[in-house]
């Protein structure tokens, strides 16, 4: 060892239970050499050379925040469109773009796009950002006919599981009346009506606009904007949780670019969507998942497998049991069908391959603890780490099966703050919106959980200190209201599930996610202590800066 690196702080949170505080962690080649103070580490300061960093004397370490459940890269496709959301937004490159209040004022924007062709009618418009809960309600084929019946006009939703379309783009789509599709909307007359839900029949959607939505050179640039929002919120790690859906090679390329080139100040689990990895490498996920150990490095690697088995929670295209949606909707399942759920999750299960499966409503929660029972039953896994990602409307009964089974939550607390006012009289009703996020359910039971923003694709920030805030707090959003009050967890419990709780979800939690000898030098720097300050407050906390690998990350301005 030829150096250290000594960086004092007024107080570090290691989140080792053992060792839980110190003031001091000496660094060498981006791993934590002694933790504790400038005294107890005399053993190694006497033997090898150091120098003391001393720039956060003031401020409070934490183990570098883990948000395991973002789409950085593909935040960026999107962000690329015209942009009809209902909260502030950029485009890829920083620039502020507003917010449209309600769906008249959507429908009114797309008019003037439309006005704004001229001679152009046949390239369709391209939006993104329609939020149905905030906006008052779904778009359709009607509403978009009546924009214009001769340009086509294409709108995916924030929460990107639902494309809206006018006559014209589904003339495009090479859709008829007579198409069996997975996920083709309807009225309740039997005629189509623009909605294509879920991966498989918003690819069809796509497939016209192509090359217009997933056009080549922003990737890089969205990652490098993307880069800055986690590392101003302070994250450190984070996983994209559908790596692949535009084209493989391509993602993991610009993710390479983006680190070589010094502008993605994270590391990164890139998991594969099942759908895409099965068409591109049919059986053989064995061959596949040696090249990419083989490419991996500190900061970038393949991890586990990705499944998407119902809808959205902004979208409310989620799947809810008895007695389901307020207006009678039901929500859809993903393209896998869920009787094939064991065979198509079998060969990943067998090989060691994590999985990470997607389930919103109580229903698919249900789906996935019976497919998780049955995978044991036929092939019983210890430390499998089975991941249920969002369980955003849960029961307590499903969370003591999910502990039973062994499995784990990634979990969206966003909603129970920002869209609890929309969902209770909108969608779900008003039991399962003041439920949402059952974490209290998830400590009883012993099941270990982490917390996650899903950023950039649900209507809501990236901010782990936020996603902890409300997990303690659990305020509606007129700041108030406090929504399923039981199903609050204590502020460790919080700072567990945005640390080594969520490195553990990753399976990285002997290298991440505390602040303990061998492991990563990844820091969060803040201003005041997550457990002193009134825990009301906890989303009010500063982020400094963090430390990556023993190197200080300052954010740009902005
Ligand atoms: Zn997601």
């Amino acid at each position: 060892m030829d150096k250290l690196t000594v960086f004092t702080a007024a107080q570090i949170r290691t989140m080792d239970p053992g060792r839980p505080e110190a003031n001091a962690v000496a660094v060498s080649a981006g791993k934590i050499v002694s933790v504790g103070t400038l005294e107890s580490m005399q053993p190694w300061l006497r033997r090898v050379p150091y120098e003391i960093d001393d720039r956060f004397a003031e401020r409070v370490l934490m183990p570098g925040f883990i948000d395991p459940h973002t789409h950085l890269r593909l935040s960026g496709t999107y962000m690329g469109l015209n942009y009809v959301g209902p909260i502030k937004s950029t485009d890829p490159f920083g620039h502020p773009v507003a917010p449209l209040p309600n769906r008249d004022a959507v429908l009114a924007q797309l008019k003037s796009l439309v006005a704004s062709r001229n001679e152009d009618l046949e390239t369709p418009i391209t939006a993104w950002g329609f939020d149905p809960g905030m906006q008052g309600g779904h778009l359709d084929r009607e509403m978009l006919d009546a924009v214009s019946t001769e340009v086509p006009i294409w709108v995916i939703a924030y929460a990107p599981h639902i494309i809206y379309t006018n006559t014209p783009m589904l003339e495009l789509t090479g859709v008829d009346e007579q198409t069996k599709l997975h996920g083709l909307g309807r009225y309740g007359d039997g005629r189509l009506n623009g909605w294509f839900v879920e991966t498989e029949a918003t690819a069809v959607a796509s497939r016209p606009v192509r090359d217009q939505v997933y056009h080549q050179g922003f990737g890089v640039e969205a990652l490098k904007l993307q880069g800055q929002v986690a590392l101003r919120s302070g994250v450190t790690t984070t996983a994209d949780m559908i790596f692949g859906i535009s084209s493989m090679q391509t993602e993991w390329d610009d993710h390479v670019t983006a680190i070589e080139q010094g502008v993605l100040p994270l590391r990164m689990l890139l998991v594969p969507f099942e759908g895409r990895l099965r068409r591109e490498y049919g059986d053989d996920i064995a061959a596949y998942y040696r090249t990419m150990a083989a490419q991996a490095t500190d900061r970038l690697a393949v991890h586990g497998v990705k499944y998407v088995n119902d809808g959205s929670y902004p979208s409310m295209t989620l799947r809810l049991n008895y007695p389901g949606y307020l207006d009678g909707e039901v929500g859809l399942a993903g393209e896998v069908a869920w009787e094939d759920m064991v065979d198509r999750m079998m060969p990943y299960w067998r090989a060691g391959v994590q999985i990470h499966s997607h389930a919103n409503g109580d229903e698919t929660i249900d789906m996935t603890l019976n497919t998780l029972n049955e995978l044991q039953n036929r092939f019983p896994r210890f430390d499998h780490r089975f991941t249920i990602e969002h369980y955003c409307i849960s029961t307590p009964a499903q969370a003591k099966r999910l502990a039973a089974l062994g499995g784990l939550a990634s979990v969206n607390p966003y909603f129970v703050h920002y869209r609890s006012g929309i969902h209770a009289d909108q969608g779900f009703g008003p039991d399962r919106t003041e439920a949402t996020a059952r974490l209290g359910s998830l400590v009883r039971a012993g099941a270990t959980f982490a917390l996650h923003s899903d950023y950039n694709l649900v209507v809501a920030p990236m901010h782990p200190l936020t996603a902890a805030w409300i997990a303690v707090n659990r305020l509606a959003s007129d700041g108030q209201t406090v929504l399923a009050p039981g199903e609050r967890i204590s502020v460790d419990q919080a700072m567990r599930a945005i640390t080594i709780d969520a490195a553990f979800v990753l399976s990285k939690d002997h290298q991440l996610g505390s602040i303990e000898v061998g492991k990563f030098a990844d820091f969060t720097v803040l201003a005041d202590d997550p457990y002193e300050v009134d825990p009301k407050n906890l989303n009010k906390i500063e982020v400094c800066a963090t430390v990556l690998g023993g190197e200080a990350q300052i954010a740009a301005n902005g």
